[in-house]
């Protein structure tokens, strides 16, 4: 625990400023009460004419000792934020208590015009397993107060675990009445599995800010768009999160250093760049920004000793898709779809993610990323946008997973706008090898559903009836997965909106899936015999199929 009054209270000036500041708390009740309005540091400041946080405050990534704090300065967000081009101290406070009284860390620090004004502040010396509150000040503003927690203790014994696991929230798509429901739930933790914002254009049930976005600023504005919603807001207002990206963040299916129309070059990995900062700017993230177009998000996150959270990207390191057809997603497989020489994940992430997973000390192995990672032939095809395009690489994660040395492994996963629960067969092709695995995949925020493109209702019972494997599906409703982690089991409860397609809505639950680590091949109890289905459906005739873009 790093922390003395000067590092409390002091003042983080630009040559201290790498983007992501680590600043120490004291024990509580050991912080001097000093309000924040009297930072020397402040004093000296302009005030603003109007708020400053109108995108809210958010907190993420936590661990034992310590949490992410994040908030982006933007009077004007739809417009490059309406702040001046020159830095700007941001004053913070952390408590024990929803009061205030007894503070544990405050300081100011430098918003600085590189990074939007957005702030990503690392609160270290935090007592593990617990609720804090923060808050900050600038430009004469008061920031509405946040709530967090820390992980619990590494290793430490841990009855349950609650998150929710969002993705796919295109503004264009419907409201978010899903994150109005998920703000009452009793959570520790949020799962973003990607698609935060879309970057195209439109109107739908809301228009989108514009024409699809190309420039930093652009991207910045689209963030701003989505961060004022007010469902969005109270949701990272009162849990921590933690995001991977998929392709929206960027572009519609992109593959690493391709775009979906082929081009390559400096153009796009200008506009990857443009992308991945805009994305680090405004998610709480426990990295420093992106300098260029790359920038390593793959990490763990541990949850004492009952799960070790994988975070996975699935876009940066992938190969060029194969086997194109048509200009529609859902495409026969074709012999390039065997070379053992394509990746997901990238040489390096891969090694990286079965060093972690073999690792143990943990209950659960939860991979969170983003595409769907089950065999799921669709429409007589297969989405080579998802693990389906990687059948190697696929193969090779199986093989880690299959070893029941490893905790219980549980894949979550987003993209496809239906949610579903898969077993994962230790060959994904044959149905009759052992269940190694478990995946629940969430519906979308508020993009259009399958159901919903397509015009069509009911197309899960017709997947639960042909996909070996898939014992639920939903393709109709928006929503998110509620899931709860105990040392013997993992249950997801599918909730689901009664619309998105009006401001207001009620929450149910469509289905609850419980996994047990004994039915993975783990633990003390044998399996039971397996129950799956040895009948493989005669493959649908391939339609003419919409384009889909998940
Ligand atoms: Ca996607
Ligand atoms: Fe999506």
């Amino acid at each position: 625990m790093a922390s003395s009054q000067e590092q409390l209270v002091g003042h983080l000036s630009r040559r201290h400023f790498l983007g992501l500041v680590v600043v120490g708390a004291a024990a509580s009740g050991v912080a001097p009460r000093l309000p924040v309005a009297a930072s020397p540091r402040l004093a000296g400041q302009p005030a603003l004419s109007d708020d400053p946080f109108t995108l809210g405050v958010a907190s993420g990534e936590p661990h034992p000792d310590s949490v992410v704090l994040w908030t982006r300065l933007a009077p004007d967000p739809l417009a490059g934020g309406g702040m001046p081009d020159a830095d700007v101290a941001v004053a913070y406070e952390v408590a024990a208590d929803e009061g205030f009284a007894d503070v544990v860390a405050q300081g100011t620090l430098d918003a600085l015009p590189e990074h939007a004004h957005s702030i990503h502040l690392v609160v270290t010396g935090l007592e593990a397993d617990r609720l804090y509150w923060y808050r900050f000040r600038a430009g004469g503003w008061d920031s509405p107060v946040g709530r967090t927690r820390t992980a619990p203790a590494l290793g430490a014994s841990v009855a349950r675990l609650r998150f929710a696991l969002a993705s796919c929230q295109n503004w264009t798509g419907g409201y978010y009445t899903a994150y109005a429901a998920m703000a009452d739930e009793d959570l520790d933790l949020v799962v973003h599995v990607g698609d935060y914002i879309y970057e195209g254009g439109g109107a739908g049930v809301r228009p989108h800010n514009g024409d699809e976005v190309f420039t930093l600023a652009e991207y910045r504005n689209r963030y701003a768009l989505y961060k004022g919603d007010e469902h969005l807001r109270a949701v990272h207002q009162r849990f921590p999160f933690v995001a991977t990206w998929d392709d929206h963040e960027v572009e519609n299916n992109y593959a690493g250093d391709v775009s979906q129309d082929g081009i390559t070059g400096p153009a796009w990995l200008e506009r990857r760049a443009a992308a991945y900062k805009a994305w680090w700017e405004h998610l709480p993230v426990r990295m420093a920004p992106p300098t260029g177009p790359d920038l390593q998000i793959h990490r763990t996150l541990d949850w004492g000793g009952l799960a070790r959270f994988c975070v996975l990207d699935t876009r940066q390191y992938r190969d060029t898709p194969v086997c194109l057809v048509g200009d529609g997603p859902v495409y026969p497989a074709c012999p390039d779809l065997d070379d053992p020489t394509r990746s997901m994940l990238g040489a390096d992430q891969e090694a990286w993610l079965a060093e972690q997973l073999r690792a143990g000390g943990v209950s659960w192995n939860v991979i969170a990323q983003s595409v769907v990672f089950a065999r799921l032939q669709l429409f007589g095809g297969f989405n080579m946008d998802q693990w389906d395009g990687y059948v190697p690489a696929r193969q090779r994660l199986l093989d880690v997973l299959a070893d029941t040395s490893t905790p219980c492994p549980v894949v979550l996963s987003g993209d496809i706008h239906a949610a579903g629960h898969a077993a994962l067969f230790a060959d994904a092709a044959d149905p009759t090898t052992p269940v190694v695995g478990t995946e629940f995949v969430c519906t979308a925020i508020s993009s259009s559903t399958i159901g919903r493109s397509f015009g069509t209702t009911g197309l899960g019972a017709v997947l639960e009836a042909t996909v070996p494997g898939l014992d639920y599906a939903n393709a109709d409703d928006n929503g998110y997965l509620l899931m709860t982690v105990t040392p013997e089991a993992v249950t997801g409860d599918f909730r689901v909106m009664s619309t998105v397609e009006q401001p207001t809505a009620t929450v149910g639950t469509d289905a609850s899936v419980t996994v047990t680590c004994a039915e993975l091949g783990r633990g003390d109890t044998p399996p039971p015999p397996s129950t799956t289905t040895t009948t493989t459906s005669a493959a649908s005739p391939v339609r003419a199929t919409p384009r889909y873009t998940g």
